[in-house]
């Protein structure tokens, strides 16, 4: 079928911050998008309240970074105490550039992160943007898909044809049960409390790093947000009614350990369940799940919608490659099969953490923990890999993240490669013969030293950032040919 018979090329159902970042790197891609979201605007309180480099360097693919540095803080880290105290698990998070060319973690606040990515979207003239929408039907055919939303102003119901439907709605997604998918819970699930507090005096007494209190009774965080933001979440036991715990006596008896009612404007409290649970399928068909809809993750790493980021940049290239070259079942199942596993490392290990808050679990919360000289155990930061999906599993590079290189004052390596993969190269080349945009590590002396780094002579990087494949071998129209074939089909 020709573009003309859509409507448009993808449907993104709901615009939290999944939505807003998908629709922002599809429309980048010239897509056509039309992006439907029941609330009549922004969800304006915080939910997630960190996020990582990894993320940061989607938001500079973007083209945000400029407008939300403003309102971020570096995040020094996490410390885990005892009931006594005393210090038993430290996560720093040093305040050194990352191969992703940022620091490894960031505080902000999640209204301001959504307000800039719709920001960013109303440039885009093949972008449509329709609030108090609400999808109620998709239809899933062989080479379209059909969508009936719901005018929550006027009742009146209309039909979209497009050629895929993204489900970015959220944990209770609609999307998900069009496609009769179920949730595999993997074990945690606790009611948690969640307060968030705006300082009215300068309190010196409040950390900077993130403090984590296990205890077997009261498990509890404390996040140092943006500005004068404060969070605490406490953990609710297990037939108590959130209407007590947040009776005055009760959650100020609490609190007043840190801050007195005087010194605080509530933002907000209210109640989260926090669980562990992943979609059996992240696609049907035409259909897909992205972020919440796909996965529930506690939020002790702070990595919920972080992973739905990252789907989001993995998902997105495949589509585009998808809509403009021809539809490819291959390229669009590595999508679940190289992101599933590697959220599951993150729930997995933030499971962990909430064991080990809850006092029934370990410090090993995960492969990265270890001792130091002086008996503290410490934690870096885990980084899971992709799962099976595009490219050579045995090739030592295939999976690894390409750094990100500034190869002028103003000009970042990354901005050369959005839509399609290419291969870098210290190999001559006959740019005729290959079907793929190649640059001469000759001409850029810092993709010199990154092939020196991969130990390897060529290297093909996705348009996440990811490497393909990489070969030392003289024949790159064969080497590259062998993976394209994998992503285009004619
Ligand atoms: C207390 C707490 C702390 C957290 N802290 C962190 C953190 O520090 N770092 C982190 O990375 N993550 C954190 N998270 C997780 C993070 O908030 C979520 O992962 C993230 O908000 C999910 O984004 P999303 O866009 O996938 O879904 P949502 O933000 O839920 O957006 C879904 C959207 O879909 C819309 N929608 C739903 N159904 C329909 C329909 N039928 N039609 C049209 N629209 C529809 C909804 O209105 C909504 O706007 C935290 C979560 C909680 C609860």
């Amino acid at each position: 079928m020709k573009s003309k018979d859509f409507d448009f090329d993808i449907v993104i159902v709901g615009l939290g911050p999944t939505g807003g970042t998908l629709a922002n790197l599809l429309a980048m891609n010239n897509l056509s998008v039309l992006i439907l979201e029941r609330e009549a605007g922004i969800y304006n309180l915080p939910r997630a309240v960190h996020f990582d480099d990894e993320v940061m360097r989607v938001f500079q693919t973007i083209g945000i970074t400029k407008t939300i540095a403003k309102k971020l803080i570096i995040n020094k880290g996490t410390k885990f105490l005892d009931e006594n105290g005393r210090l038993i698990l430290d996560w720093p998070r040093p305040k050194v550039i990352t191969e992703n060319g940022w620091y490894p973690s960031y505080r902000f606040h999640q209204p301001d992160l959504e307000r800039s990515l719709r920001q960013k979207l109303k440039i885009f003239t093949k972008v449509v943007t329709l609030q108090n929408s609400e999808v109620i039907k998709t239809i899933n055919h062989k080479n379209f898909s059909i969508v009936n939303y719901k005018d929550l102003n006027t009742g009146n119901i209309f039909s979209v044809k497009s050629k895929y439907i993204i489900g970015c709605d959220g944990a209770n997604s609609f999307v998900r049960n069009e496609m009769k998918t179920e949730m595999k819970h993997m074990g945690f699930e606790q009611r948690w409390a969640v307060i968030d507090l705006i300082l009215k005096t300068k309190k010196t007494n409040l950390p900077d790093r993130t403090i984590q209190y296990c205890n077997s009774i009261r498990p509890a965080t404390y996040c140092r947000n943006v500005g004068k933001r404060r969070r605490w979440e406490i953990a609710l036991k297990e037939n108590e009614s959130a209407e007590k715990f947040f009776e005055d006596k009760t959650f100020w008896s609490f609190l007043s350990q840190w801050v007195s009612p005087h010194e605080v404007d509530i933002e907000r409290k209210t109640v989260y369940t926090f669980q562990s649970a992943i979609a059996k399928k992240w696609r049907k068909g035409r259909l897909f799940l992205v972020g919440d809809a796909a996965h529930l993750t506690p939020p002790f790493m702070g990595q919920g919608m972080c992973a739905g980021i990252r789907d989001a940049s993995n998902l997105a290239w495949k589509i585009n490659i998808c809509c403009k070259i021809g539809h490819n079942e291959k390229l669009l199942d590595s999508y679940q099969s190289e992101r599933s596993s590697n959220v599951r490392d993150y729930i997995n290990t933030a499971m962990k953490m909430g064991e080990l808050l809850n006092s029934i679990g370990g410090t090993k919360v995960s492969n990265t923990v270890y001792a130091q000289q002086d008996g503290t155990i410490k934690m870096n930061s885990i980084k899971p890999v992709l799962g099976k999906g595009l490219g050579d599993i045995k090739d030592k590079n295939r999976g690894k993240t390409f750094p990100s290189l500034k190869i002028d004052t103003n000009e970042y390596f990354d901005s050369l490669f959005s839509c399609n993969p290419i291969l870098i190269t210290n190999k001559k080349f006959n740019p005729s013969k290959l079907k793929i945009k190649a640059y001469n590590a000759s001409k850029i002396p810092e993709i010199k030293n990154v092939l020196k780094d991969f130990d390897t002579s060529s290297l093909i990087i996705r348009p996440d950032r990811f490497v393909l494949g990489s070969t030392d071998k003289n024949d790159l129209k064969n080497f590259t040919e062998s993976y394209l074939n994998e992503i285009y089909i004619s």
